[in-house]
C-alpha cells in the first residue's frame, strides 16, 4: 500500500464522481489505517503530525465510503442521504423537489453532483432535451 497514492486517488475519483472507485479506494485506505499503517498527508503540512493526518484520513475515508455506497445502492444512483435539489446542466433551469417529479416532468441524465453551488444534482430538463433531439 502506498497511502499517499491511494489518498490522491480518492480525491481524484471523488472529483470525477467514479463512485465504485471511491468506494474501493476508501475501503482500502481504511483497512491500511486500521492496521496502523502510516497515514497520507491530507490537508496542511506534514508538520501538523501523523495524528492529524490519520484522523483526517479516517474521517474523510469513512465519509467517502458511506456516500459512495449510498450512491451505488440507491435506485438510479440517487443517494438517499442527499437532499434532492436539481438544476439543468445546460440552461440552469431549476428542477422539482423530488426525483419522481423530475422523471414525470421529463428530466433525464440526473446525477449526484457534490460540487454544485446551489444544487446537489444535475440533469437535463425537457426543454433542453427536446432542443438537443431536434439538432
Ligand atoms: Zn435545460
Amino acid at each position: 500500500m502506498a497511502p499517499q497514492t491511494t489518498w490522491n486517488s480518492l480525491l481524484e475519483e471523488w472529483a470525477k464522481r467514479n463512485w465504485l472507485d471511491v468506494s474501493e479506494v476508501a475501503e482500502a485506505l481504511l483497512e491500511w489505517l486500521s492496521k496502523d499503517g502510516f497515514p497520507p498527508k491530507t490537508m496542511g503540512s506534514r508538520d501538523l503530525g501523523a495524528d492529524w493526518h490519520r484522523t483526517a484520513a479516517f474521517a474523510m475515508c469513512n465519509f467517502a465510503l458511506a456516500r459512495a455506497n449510498d450512491v451505488l445502492d440507491g435506485p438510479d444512483q440517487i443517494p438517499s442521504q442527499v437532499p434532492f435539489t436539481l438544476t439543468c446542466a445546460t440552461c440552469n433551469n431549476e428542477g422539482p423537489d423530488t426525483y419522481a417529479e423530475a422523471i414525470d416532468e421529463g428530466w433525464t441524465r440526473i446525477a449526484y453532483f457534490p460540487a454544485g453551488v446551489s444544487e446537489n444534482f444535475l440533469g437535463e430538463c425537457l426543454v433542453c432535451r427536446e432542443r438537443d433531439e431536434q439538432a
